[in-house]
């Protein structure tokens, strides 16, 4: 079965980048430029994952994570986050906001696809297929 991912980042790069990581035959990419548009997308579409980075203009993406996890339409939709912070303490302000994985900024294709894997894996058990 495909899976679809909803990608959250500003940066066209990034997004052209995470694309290429993460496309693929059985992949649908989803693509938001804000939080706004990545919360809308999410309601929407109901992906199976969402990567969203913290660093958005406006609402930024802990406080995009606290909305998805608020809502039950959203609430099961694994989450990892990327982040340029390196700040200690980060990692925890990202992970409590309901982020389920993390990665810093750059992260390499293999540790994105290992991430993204981990997760869809994990969450798609037999009771979601029923
Ligand atoms: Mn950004």
């Amino acid at each position: 079965m495909a899976s679809r991912i909803l990608i959250v980042e500003d940066n066209a790069r990034n997004l052209r980048l995470l694309r290429a990581t993460l496309g693929g035959a059985e992949r649908e990419i989803l693509e938001a430029r804000t939080a706004e548009e990545g919360l809308h997308l999410a309601r929407q579409a109901r992906p199976d994952l969402i990567l969203l980075d913290i660093q958005l203009p406006g609402m930024d993406g802990c406080a995009a994570a606290r909305a998805l996890k608020e809502r039950p339409e959203t609430r099961d939709i694994p989450i990892v986050a990327l982040t340029a912070l390196a700040m200690q303490g980060d990692r925890e302000r990202v992970l409590s906001s309901g982020c389920d994985s993390y990665l810093a900024k750059p992260a390499s294709p293999g540790q994105i696809r290992r991430a993204v894997n981990g997760l869809l894996g994990s969450a798609s058990p037999a009771s979601a297929a029923a």
